[in-house]
């Protein structure tokens, strides 16, 4: 059985188990919920999760200096200006998908009268960072502090001084890049050999997940949960593959037949971030997408492309505005593309986040950001599907951007086995 069959069936088995345990009222306060649900299963799930975020940061930084070590500064330019402007431009389209249809959907519409709005003292928002602290931030002053808070941004910058020095070395700086080029080797090794452990971290995921799911709440909130869903699907089934075979020249549904274990652990674990290993190991050997561009493209995308998440940010804002009869302006609308755009720039790919970064976009056209305290109840499974949006956005970009390049290999995205995880499977 191949590993994208084996997760499959260990998510539905977990989300199904789940499910059972909660339906069947073995919530709080059962034995089931104190030693399985959040004993063992957390247990198993945490570990899984901490072991892929274990491998984020050598990963993104031992990679992104053999690429850089391979570029050259005007390349490296070309590279990053093509890479951010992509970006910007998948999230403002999907945010403009996001608040079309929420207009025409009109998903808070009449809501205000039937439910209570909430107090100002229920949320309480975490503070989002500023615009200009995140551009500042991206530039570290202590590589070993960024990595050791794995700040994504810090730690491509750092690599990506230190692989051009590389090439400013000489002698040097070559013993240098073979020392980097086999650690490389070794920490995807480390990769696959955890890959194979999804199935049992999958399980655990979902089950717990399944389990403390508030399904009323979804009920309650069905309208708004539905036009994030339906905004998420067109974007993954309209905008995505529209790019991938005008700008990538691929072939969209083997694009994502490939994809479909990062896929898989980003719904999963709500988390880009620690999804990364995964995306990184499939983008470059099972869709074929170099080294130099997939290490460069790929972390950057985890920080600053979240086409789900601005989905979901243009939604809420239109369903907040609604519930508070709150009327916005053409200028409005402009203002939540800008700034939802630019808060997904400093937000890390981590479950909930999106929540976080909505703070912002509601102050900054006037509405009350406790609104928020309205859709919470929905986010996680929300959060689930849009992250799975947000890893696709950055594989995505990856492939264009390769093909520019002349970075493509058309061989290794036409074969099927390439970069399979099982021996077995390859025969
Ligand atoms: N969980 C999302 C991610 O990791 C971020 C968010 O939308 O909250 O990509």
């Amino acid at each position: 059985m191949n590993l994208t069959a084996r997760i499959l069936i260990a998510m539905v088995v977990g989300g199904l188990i789940g499910w059972g345990v909660q339906t069947l009222g073995y919530g709080a306060g059962s034995w089931i919920d104190t030693y399985l649900t959040h004993g063992l299963i957390e247990v198993g799930g945490s570990i899984f999760v901490n072991s892929l975020k274990l491998m984020v940061v050598p990963l993104v930084f031992v990679s992104l200096v053999c690429g850089a070590s391979s570029l050259s500064g005007g390349n490296l330019g070309r590279l990053g200006g093509k890479t951010l402007g992509l970006y910007l431009f998948t999230t403002a389209v999907a945010i403009t998908i996001a608040l079309t249809l929420a207009l025409v959907i009109a998903p808070g519409e009449g809501m205000g009268a039937t439910t209570d709005a909430p107090d100002k003292t229920t949320f309480v928002p975490k503070e989002a960072q500023s615009i200009k602290e995140t551009i500042i931030d991206v530039f570290p002053t202590n590589p070993v502090a960024a990595m050791a808070s794995g700040k994504m941004l810090q730690i491509i910058v750092f690599a990506l001084l230190f692989g051009v020095a590389i090439t400013h070395a000489g002698e040097a700086g070559g013993r240098i890049r073979s020392f980097f080029e086999d650690l490389n080797e070794v920490i995807m090794a480390l990769v696959t050999m955890l890959i194979k452990l999804a199935p049992i971290g999958v399980f655990c995921l979902m089950w717990k997940l399944f389990a403390d799911m508030s399904w009323t709440e979804i009920g309650k909130l069905g309208m708004y949960f539905m036009t994030v869903v339906i905004a998420l699907f067109v974007h993954i089934s309209v905008v995505m593959p529209i790019l991938l075979t005008v700008l990538g020249r691929v072939n969209p549904l083997r694009f994502f037949k490939k994809m479909r274990e990062p896929m898989l652990l980003a719904f999963s674990t709500s988390s880009s971030a620690a999804t990364l290993p995964v995306t990184m190991r499939t983008v470059e050997e099972r869709v074929g997408v170099d080294e130099e561009v997939a290490s460069f493209v790929l972390p950057m995308g985890v920080t600053i492309n979240m086409d789900g998440t601005a989905i979901m940010q243009g939604v809420a804002t239109v369903f907040i505005a609604q519930f508070y009869v709150i009327e916005l302006t053409t200028l409005d609308y402009l203002t939540v593309i800008l700034t939802a755009t630019m808060a997904s720039i400093g937000a890390a790919g981590v479950p909930g986040v999106g929540l976080i970064t909505l703070a912002l976009v509601l102050e900054q056209v006037g509405l009350p950001v406790e609104g928020i305290a309205l859709i919470i109840g929905v986010d996680r499974l929300l959060d689930m599907m849009r992250t799975v949006v947000n890893i696709s956005g950055d594989g995505t970009v990856a492939t264009i951007v390769a093909r520019s390049e002349g970075k493509f290999d058309d061989a290794v995205f036409a074969d099927d086995n390439a970069g399979l995880v099982y021996e077995e499977a390859r025969q």
